[in-house]
């Protein structure tokens, strides 16, 4: 994945597009190997596939009723629908009708019931007028009558031999759920990803610390102290890790010299698979993370056409890969979604799809630079037409966490745009479902 670093002294054209980079990036990544899992289902949401599952039977397994009506065969209706038959049992879920429907007859049958021998259809109770007399119970039918209707078919839902999921899903509850319903009671998912992290600066105060680690401690938050802030890179990495489901390792806090920065990248790459750090990576004095990274690291792409995220460090220390974020709150979580998030499914082993992309009409103004990609924070709604419509949430700095935290998508707005203003067309990546 080596490529000549692009100089700090590079015009804007010298940017590598976000486009460029993402697919320079994903096709230098592959699965990390190791052995898989195996896990009992109820332990594997959240986890991926390593092998595919192939339906073992149909589901449902035999045909059975939909509705609460009498099981009869459809042959015997005439096509007005109108019919007397005469009731021989009942069926219920879990309780088969034994035997057989004769011609003539019908089954009393409850939803969930297997249909009878000799029945291919159910008659709605609504549809049908019930009498008792000395022979047993009647119906007259005095509705039209579908074949084959309010039947579930055998195999409907899954057919046996259908390879349902492939290596590489991820698994949700829906997933989860008719692995259930397939009799899985055990899946081979990949191990967890490590991915350790550390955030860097001297300006760095940790949340523990201030606290003492002890959350009994309802003291009002104290502000950090002159000059300082608390460190919450490192628990937006961590609550952003979590959706993802891998094993964290946190580094903490590394100071802003070059030892300490190397000892960070030297001690993350011998235990994780994926090193994620925070900071450092601008061109200022006490920015190590960038001199390190090239004295130990094996680089990628560095400087970005995007903003915020401008700039960033993709590459490798050792085995593990590397991505080195900016400092700035919002460009952390920016750069995370967009390149971190799809480079981790990748190495976890997981076959994703890219986030999508909705059309919307801009309701404001809204300032970007010509020749690079922007990912403003946004609110879309749906306009009184039914239109997706989206502002920003306001004044979008790169320090500005609580616009993120405002925020319900982000708005892309490509590089040959120079200006978007109202009724103009932007994308717009929906937070849910892009956050993981
Ligand atoms: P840097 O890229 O290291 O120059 O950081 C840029 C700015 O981002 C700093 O001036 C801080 O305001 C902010 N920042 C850096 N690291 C963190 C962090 N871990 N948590 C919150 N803000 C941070
Ligand atoms: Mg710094």
């Amino acid at each position: 994945m080596a490529e000549r670093e692009a100089s700090c002294e590079d015009p804007f054209d010298a940017l590598i597009p976000v486009e460029r980079a993402r697919a320079r990036m994903l096709s230098a990544l592959s699965p990390v190997a190791g052995a898989p899992e195996r896990l009992p289902l109820d332990r594997a949401t959240g986890r991926i596939l390593a092998s595919a599952v192939v339906a073992a039977f149909d589901v449902p397994a035999s045909a059975n009723s939909a509705m609460d009506g009498y099981a009869i065969a459809a042959a015997d209706i005439p096509a007005d629908g109108r019919i007397a038959l005469r009731v021989v049992g009942s069926a219920w879920a879990g309780r088969p009708f034994q035997g057989a429907c004769a011609r003539g007859c019908a089954v009393r049958i409850f939803t969930g019931a297997l249909m009878p021998d000799g029945t291919d259809t159910v008659v709605m109770q609504e549809h049908v007028e019930r009498s008792e007399d000395d022979a047993g119970a009647r119906i007259l039918i005095d509705h039209t009558v579908a074949p084959s209707r309010h039947v579930r078919a055998a195999g409907e839902d899954v057919a046996a031999g259908e390879r349902l999921f492939p290596a590489g899903r991820r698994l949700g509850a829906a997933d989860i759920g008719v692995l259930a319903s397939l009799g899985v009671a055990g899946v081979e998912v990949h191990r967890r990803l490590r991915v350790a992290c550390f955030t860097t600066g001297d300006e760095l105060v940790s949340l523990q610390a201030a606290a003492s680690g002890d959350v009994s401690d309802h003291t009002a938050p104290r502000p950090p102290g002159p000059g300082l802030l608390y460190d919450s890179n490192r628990y937006t990495l961590a609550s952003l890790l979590s959706g993802l489901d891998v094993e964290l390792i946190d580094l903490g806090i590394v100071a802003d010299t070059p030892e300490a920065t190397r000892a960070a990248f030297d001690g993350a790459a011998a235990q994780a698979d994926l090193v994620i750090s925070s900071g450092g990576i601008s061109t200022g004095e006490a920015d190590h993370v960038r001199e390190i990274f090239h004295e130990r690291g094996e680089i990628g792409f560095w400087r970005l056409a995007m903003r915020p995220g401008r700039p960033l460090a993709f590459g490798r220390i050792g085995q593990a890969v590397f991505f080195g974020l900016p400092g700035n709150p919002v460009a952390v979580m920016v750069t995370f979604l967009q390149f971190v998030q799809p480079a981790l499914r990748v190495l976890a082993g997981e076959v994703a799809t890219a986030p999508l992309v909705l059309p919307a009409r801009a309701v404001s103004p809204m300032n970007k630079a010509l020749g690079r990609t922007e990912f403003l924070r946004g609110v879309a709604t749906l306009d009184e037409h039914g239109e997706l419509v989206v502002s920003t949430t306001g004044p979008q700095g790169a320090g500005r966490l609580s616009s993120m935290a405002a925020a319900n998508c982000l708005i892309v707005i490509d590089p040959d745009v120079a200006r978007v203003a109202p009724g103009d067309r932007v994308g717009v990546q929906l937070l849910h479902g892009l956050l993981p």
